[in-house]
């Protein structure tokens, strides 16, 4: 059994049966990563062995005796630098918190340790997660596994990258603005973004608060489902964390039926600026859904083109109140040079920060400011309610909507930063989801003439992850077949 066909629940399956140990299993990831890392760049660091070993052995006795049966016992789990570790760096790929080692971790951790998975490393990302390539990252360059000219996508590109090398089966991202989603089309793998608030953004470094969810990547629905599981539920620590009316059973809907279904496809998304090979991939992808029972149509979804300024204007003012906290006072770095506390904060934050957090502080600061605030951040604010409301009258008519993830395919390293503007325009098939709180996955749809992958979003109302899944799931098994029957 190579590693390529293994998925993580059925390394869980197999260390259940003691078909393998969970010791192996950890050996042989470090392994991984070992060998294919220093190619990919997905990780910033990883946990020490000792550690990981004593862990293994004591999960390992868990599961023996009975303790421990759920289905990520075991495995091996990639989590992106912007979620606290305990005892393990956390530096959301920025100088200012290169020295920063949490004494506390995210509650999704502490979910995903309880559930009896390993935290191997952390992975790279987008500066602060501001960004769409994992280019802004202060310390590495990731590069997408699919081709290692081209960038991973970001802001969760190491994640997204560790997944489709191979190094890991699962990891977390994050997602304020499409950094699960996008990197998962670029990369060819598997991420889905949840209904705010199902996912406690305890110990998750805030960027832009009202928008942030931690969600899974893996390599296929079932093992994203799964992740999603572990992870979700109720934390009194997070005030926005929600008590789901259905619950958090997700893999329940790994279920290859949509027959009956509706599907929308926004007409806007189609339109102008969208890649032919891209365009074409949603639309066989929709024929691939009538050929399965459901019905699929295009419809108008109004205010697409407000998404951009409403989401750089929110998430920069909420970037700069949260960042502010970043003065070298408290922890992470502090500038040595500098006379009196004025000198020291402004040299710490000159020096620590990259430019596109710098842009953004900048921005969010100047729509917060008096006399900008009703002009901008106001209307922003009220861009975002209309936002959702054409996304509720969107679901009165159709269970989910369908939408590319992204207007092309992973372009190639270092042409993306010299354009930020462009880069932002980039991100308009994603950032609605997040302003109206929308689950939203990612998932392989085919690939472009250059072999880099594609991705379609399948966009649901709020809670509607299980529908999602279903959805997802159902045309994974049938893309699969497909691509059986050609081989064949
Ligand atoms: N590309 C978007 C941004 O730079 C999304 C980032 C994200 O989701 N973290 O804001």
């Amino acid at each position: 059994m190579t590693r390529k066909t293994t998925t993580a629940l059925d390394l869980s399956r197999e260390i259940r049966e003691k078909k393998r140990s969970v010791r192996e299993t950890v050996r042989e990831t470090l392994k991984n990563i070992k060998t294919l890392d220093d190619s990919i760049g997905a990780f910033l660091s990883v946990t020490p062995e000792e550690e990981l070993l004593a862990k293994a052995d004591a999960i390992q006795r868990q599961i023996d005796d009975g303790s421990l049966t759920g289905p990520l016992a075991g495995v091996p789990v990639a989590v992106k630098d912007n979620i606290c570790t305990k005892g393990l760096a956390t530096t959301c790929a920025s100088r200012i918190l290169e020295n920063f080692v949490p004494p506390y971790s995210a509650s999704a951790v502490e979910r995903l340790e309880a559930a009896g998975a390993l935290v191997i490393g952390k992975t790279n990302m987008d500066e602060f997660a501001m960004g769409s390539t994992t280019e802004t990252s202060a310390f590495k360059v990731t590069r997408n596994p699919r081709n290692p000219e081209h960038v991973p996508g970001g802001s969760s590109g190491g994640s997204c990258a560790a997944v489709a090398a191979g190094e890991v089966l699962l990891a977390l991202g994050s997602d304020t603005g499409g950094s699960i989603r996008q990197p998962s089309a670029f990369c060819g793998v598997t991420g889905l973004k949840p209904t705010y608030g199902t996912v406690s953004r305890y110990g998750l470094i805030a960027y832009a608060s009202s928008l942030d969810q931690i969600g899974p990547v893996a390599g296929n629905v079932a093992d994203c489902a799964a992740l999603l599981e572990a992870v979700a539920g109720h934390d009194p620590k997070d005030a926005t964390s929600l008590q789901r009316p259905d619950g958090t059973s997700f893999t329940e809907a790994c279920v290859p039926d949509v027959r009956g279904m509706k599907i929308g496809i926004p007409k806007a998304y189609l339109q102008e600026g969208l890649d032919p090979e891209v365009r074409d991939a949603i639309l066989r992808a929709a024929d691939t859904f009538r050929s399965l029972g459901a019905e699929v149509e295009s419809f108008d979804l109004p205010l697409t083109e407000y998404a951009i300024p409403a989401y750089y204007l929110i998430a920069s003012a909420e970037a700069s109140s949260n960042l502010a906290r970043f003065d070298g006072v408290k922890y992470g770095y502090r500038s040595p040079e500098g006379e009196g506390l004025h000198e020291m904060y402004k040299r710490t934050r000159s020096e620590g920060f990259g430019p596109e957090v710098k842009r953004r502080i900048m921005l969010g600061s100047f729509v917060l400011s008096a006399g900008y605030y009703d002009a901008y951040y106001l209307k922003a604010l009220r861009t975002r309610a209309l936002i959702r409301e054409s996304y509720t009258r969107a679901f009165q008519s159709y269970d989910l909507l369908l939408a590319p993830a992204y207007p092309t395919t992973a372009p190639k390293l270092g042409v993306s930063l010299e354009d930020p503007l462009k880069m932002y325009l980039g991100d308009i098939h994603t950032v609605s989801v997040n302003l109206a709180g929308l689950p939203a996955i990612s998932i392989p749809c085919g690939c472009d003439s250059q072999r880099l992958p594609i991705g379609m979003q399948l966009i649901g109302d709020a809670f509607m992850e299980k529908k999602i899944i279903r959805a997802a799931y159902t045309f994974e098994q049938a893309a699969g077949i497909a691509a059986e029957r050609k081989e064949a």
